[in-house]
């Protein structure tokens, strides 16, 4: 299948990122999936092997708070199987290269639709979670995150220390609003980005799908790191055709060495 080599873009990419002002990645389900967590659709996935969620999951959290938190402390299921493979899993060479661009000040920003907290462990720090975290517990009246553990479960629904508010997994519920902070976030680090690095997601859906066109209307460079081709690809200045556990690395490391030759 594979034809040209991918490594073969890899000078272009790093060229762009290496002279941008402002670099933002965008991250999705590709750079788990490199780390053993099935995708939720397509082949493998856990709802097509297990049927989709109710669409209105936020709802039915609203309606009875303590009854969704006693299925969340004792999952069945497709839960109870994607929990454990969270709890298990290990950054990737992916995600370690993210944060080493962010070490070295290259990387801003990395946006994630993931919520597998693997980019913090992997020391990723200046990271927007789209679509939450599952090690964090968030108040939905304030917005406040609490880890998990700091969260006393001996009644339920736990309640906010802030404000009293409900508490809520920071994961995003079917039919939950995107976090306001969250969102305004990515619209800001979206607009001041001159290059975007958007891996193992093909970007389609919404808000992640409208940060590289936005930044793409600007005038900025897209760089896609995916095994597939999306709808995105015409838009990029360079597509990598490989899994972001390989590609990123590599990019990384390439960047490295541009911004030595430049400063020598
Ligand atoms: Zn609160």
């Amino acid at each position: 299948m594979v034809t040209a080599s991918w490594e073969s873009f890899i000078d272009e990419a790093a060229a762009l990122v290496a002279r941008a002002r402002y670099v933002v990645a965008l991250t999705g389900a590709g750079l788990s999936v490199e780390s053993g967590i099935p995708p939720f659709r397509g082949p493998g996935g856990l709802w097509t092997k297990h049927g989709e969620p109710p669409m209105n999951g936020y709802q039915r959290f609203l309606a009875d708070p303590q009854g969704a938190w006693r299925e969340r402390l004792n999952p069945s299921g497709p839960m109870r199987e994607l929990w454990e493979t969270l709890q298990r899993a290990q950054p990737n060479p992916g995600h370690r290269a993210l944060a080493a661009l962010e070490e070295c000040g290259v990387l801003r920003c990395l946006i994630t639709q993931n919520v597998d907290d693997l980019h913090r462990a992997a020391g990723s720090r200046r990271l927007a979670e789209i679509h939450g975290n599952y090690t964090l517990i968030r108040c939905i009246e304030c917005g406040q995150r609490y880890p998990g553990e700091a969260v006393s479960l001996d009644e339920l629904p736990p309640r906010c220390a802030a404000c009293g508010g409900i508490l809520k997994s920071d994961t995003v519920s079917f039919g939950e609003p995107i976090p306001a902070d969250v969102l305004q976030q990515c619209f800001e680090e979206a607009e001041r980005c001159d290059c975007m690095i958007v891996a193992g997601t093909s970007a389609t859906v919404y808000p992640a799908a409208q940060f590289p066109i936005s930044v793409r209307e600007r005038g900025g460079a897209l760089i896609e790191i995916n095994p597939y081709e999306s709808e995105l690809t015409p838009l990029c200045a360079v597509s990598i055709r490989a899994p972001a556990g390989e590609a990123l690395p590599r990019l990384s490391a390439r960047v490295a060495e541009l911004r030595r030759a430049g400063h020598a």
